[in-house]
């Protein structure tokens, strides 16, 4: 793929001088999810960045499930990550799963004890916190520090053979347990769980902690710049003792950058779990997740995905960023994309009295009026067509142009119509109007006799497609003013709209996940799940403005 991230950033920076100073003569990255959920757009952000960087270095990136923690991981999860990586557009020089590396990490563990720089801890859970001390008071240690070297292979051994319950013991580095970082205060490398692992199945009972293990992963495989978020800057100090202490043979370097946050909505796999679980959406590739897979059943497309992080940039500070910015982004490359039609989201149907039964003419109409070479196509007018309900009020108030009795609009690409009547039923609601067309101002025809202000779309009632559309707004309510409020509380309870219109049969071949500019509407996407032969559900995308503008 070709390179983009040509903006500079401070990442990049580093990755220059080590490449010019000859520390590195290629530079390796890598990827390194928890299989523990699916990926979302905060995780594109970092692919984004370690893929495009390794690329535009000829380096090399590396997919790699940090599989370490047996008890939340699944195999659907690591089809789902594989399937997304490839979809934004990359492609990974090796894949590797961390539980390939547990023996590696057990035998560096025995080298610690080895050296007197880990021990078997029995305190319990509780006690561990305890003792750990707080950011103003030193921690305590443990009654089991001083075990012998010959002690601790030995109950390390048995933990690995299985001979202890879960939590009743651990293996702790021994680093200071009066170090300002508590992260340095003896932290527990290894713990006892009787879990069956996705990967390794019943062959480990003890499990390396991230933070033992996440450095083990990357100097194994030679990493050199290991991109994480910014959370992990006080566990610097220890990523590095680990691969010093370990003896690893090459020595990655860890660089945090700020973590993607965006407004209205959430961004951790945890609590998009909850969301998945407790039926708040119908599953990770709900079209209003802002998972990898509900974005594009919502219909953005990649390019548009690493644009939005290309331009967010990388930072050290945290920040959020508006998802209007994001909308931004698919806008502007189906502007482009996508064909244009014409649907009705919610159907009025207006007869034109003055026009023939029973006929029926072919009009052209133009597909991009942005884009001239994207030419014409040709749909159908007759008596009875859809229009928006939205565009006819009985009682206008003032500025409304749009049709209403007495007043006359043009109809895209036909006539202009006036608005005669309209018809109720009995308990007053609209449920047609009537209206009269006008031969002499068929559009194209150069009719210059007088104006209207307002252009409608419409649909043939003869010759339409019924299907549903799916309208959405976003799934966390603006939460300044409530922030101590659980996000589940925070749920908008309008965030999905469905609505039963109709579209020209222009579309009758389309398939899910083929994306159109619906004229006045939006842009929307044909839902790949729920869509079958005898009925297409679009997705909207995002509607067609927005005030947002990109600096
Ligand atoms: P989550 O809290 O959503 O589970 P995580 O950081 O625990 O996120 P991992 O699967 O461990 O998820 O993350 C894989 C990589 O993606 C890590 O390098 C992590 O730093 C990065 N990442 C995760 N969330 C974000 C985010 N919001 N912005 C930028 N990078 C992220
Ligand atoms: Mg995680």
């Amino acid at each position: 793929m070709s390179n983009t991230q040509s903006s500079s950033n401070f990442i990049r920076n580093i990755v220059i001088d080590d490449l010019n100073s000859g520390k590195h003569e290629k530079i390796i990255t890598r990827f390194p999810p928890e299989p523990n959920g699916y990926l979302h757009i905060g995780h594109a952000k970092s692919i984004v960045l370690n893929f495009e960087l390794a690329d535009e270095f000829k380096g090399k990136t590396n997919l790699r499930f940090d599989d370490t923690n047996p008890v939340k991981e699944d195999t659907e999860y690591v089809e789902s990550i594989k399937e997304d990586v490839n979809w934004l557009g990359f492609n990974w020089d090796n894949l590797f799963f961390a539980s390939n590396y547990f023996d590696t990490m057990y035998e560096k563990a025995i080298l610690l004890i080895k050296k007197g720089l880990a021990y078997v801890c029995d305190l319990t859970p509780e006690d561990i916190k305890a003792y750990r001390g707080t950011l103003t008071e030193p921690g305590k240690e443990s009654p089991y520090r001083n075990r012998s070297v010959e002690e601790n292979l030995s109950l390390f051994e048995k933990m690995k053979n299985g001979e202890f319950e879960d939590g009743s013991k651990v293996l702790r580095a021994k680093i200071d347990m009066s170090s300002p970082n508590i992260n340095m205060r003896d932290p527990i490398i290894y713990r006892i769980s009787h879990t069956k692992h996705h990967n390794t199945g019943s062959k480990w009972c003890v499990y390396p902690m991230y933070d033992f293990a996440h450095p083990l992963e990357d100097a194994i495989e030679g990493i050199t710049h290991s991109i994480c978020t910014l959370e992990f800057e006080d566990h610097r100090p220890l990523y590095d003792w680990v691969v010093e202490n370990c003896e690893m043979s090459s020595t990655p370097r860890q660089i945090e950058f700020a973590r993607l946050n965006i407004t209205n909505t959430v961004m951790s796999k945890r609590k998009l779990k909850m969301l998945v679980d407790e039926g708040v959406v119908d599953g990770w590739d709900d079209p209003r997740m802002p998972t990898i897979a509900g974005l594009r059943r919502r219909g953005y497309t990649p390019e548009s995905i690493r644009n939005f992080c290309r331009e967010i940039g990388v930072a050290k500070a945290s920040s959020t960023v508006d998802s209007q910015m994001l909308e931004h982004f698919i806008r502007e490359d189906l502007n482009t994309k996508a064909p244009r039609a014409m649907a009705v989201i919610n159907p009025l149907k207006l007869v034109i009295t003055n026009y023939p039964e029973g006929q029926s003419e072919v009009l052209e109409v133009e597909n991009n009026p942005n884009d001239e070479t994207a030419g014409k196509r040709t749909i159908t007018f007759s008596r009875e067509l859809y229009i928006e309900r939205e565009d006819f009020m009985e009682n206008p108030p003032k500025k409304y142009y749009r049709f209403f009795p007495g007043n006359e609009v043009r109809l895209m690409g036909a006539y202009f119509v006036k608005c005669t009547d309209v018809i109720k039923d009995k308990d007053g609601n609209v449920v047609e109007i009537h209206g009269t067309y006008d031969v002499e101002t068929k559009s194209g025809s150069g009719f210059t006799g007088r104006k209207v202000k307002s252009t409608i779309h419409w649909v043939d009632a003869n010759n339409s497609l019924p299907c549903e559309f799916r309208l959405y707004e976003p799934l966390i309510l603006d939460s300044e003013s409530e922030e101590n409020k659980h996000f589940l509380e925070q749920i908008n309870p309008n965030s999905l709209t469905v609505t039963q219109g109709f579209i020209e049969t222009n579309i009758k071949n389309s398939r899910g996940n083929d994306k159109f500019q619906l004229v006045r509407n939006g842009y929307f996407n044909i839902d790949p799940v729920y869509s079958d032969d005898n009925k297409l559900i679009f997705n909207r995308i995002v509607s067609l403005k927005s005030s947002f503008k990109i600096k």
